[in-house]
């Protein structure tokens, strides 16, 4: 059972956040697989060309999917930290507000492209990637989260289908 693994964290990393430390799972061999599996497993018969995944926590099973996928990896970064031209977008986090930034050259116009993160909480964070993806172009076919917060409802704010492998009520 993959929930078993996440392990609640309250008032981290302030006062009335239950953050959800998905940790225990990567370092589960078995939890680390099930749960790339179960990401990638609604887009096995789609084309899909890279998985974009949200720094920090989107790294490690958005690139597991991309090679589950046959599919490259892209990674959205913080603000200073690709060498590169980049597209910017600001956005606000379930607690505070950052800039997100993706390489322009890091995928043509079209590309089929699944953008993973590892929570949906109020959705406000993968919005951004989309309006990010956006100024690139891409064709994005999916959403994927390990976990999804439902009582925030971001699905709400995402106009993408929206795939989740672990829902908190
Ligand atoms: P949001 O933009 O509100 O959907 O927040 C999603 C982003 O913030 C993701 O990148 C998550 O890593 C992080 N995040 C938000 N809420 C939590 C939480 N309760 N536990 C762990 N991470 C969270």
């Amino acid at each position: 059972m993959l929930q078993s693994f996440i392990k609640d964290i309250p008032n981290f990393p302030k006062e009335g956040i239950i953050f959800k430390d998905i940790s225990p799972l990567w370092a589960d061999a078995n939890a680390l697989k099930t749960a790339a599996d179960a990401l990638a497993a609604p887009y096995l018969s789609q084309e899909i060309d890279f998985v974009v995944g949200i720094e920090s926590r989107g790294f490690i099973l958005g690139a597991m999917m991309a090679e589950r996928l046959n599919a490259g990896f892209i990674p959205i970064r913080k603000a200073g930290k690709l060498p590169s031209a980049v597209f910017r977008q600001t956005y606000s986090l379930e607690y505070g507000a950052d800039v997100m930034e993706i390489h322009k050259d890091a995928f043509p116009k079209n590309a089929k492209i699944l953008l993973h993160d590892d929570v949906l909480a109020s959705g406000g964070t993968a919005k951004a990637a989309l309006e990010l993806l956006k100024q690139g172009n891409a064709n994005v076919v999916g959403t994927a989260f390990l976990l999804e917060l439902l009582f925030l409802d971001g699905r709400s704010v995402l106009d993408n289908n929206v795939h989740s492998v672990i829902q908190y009520a």
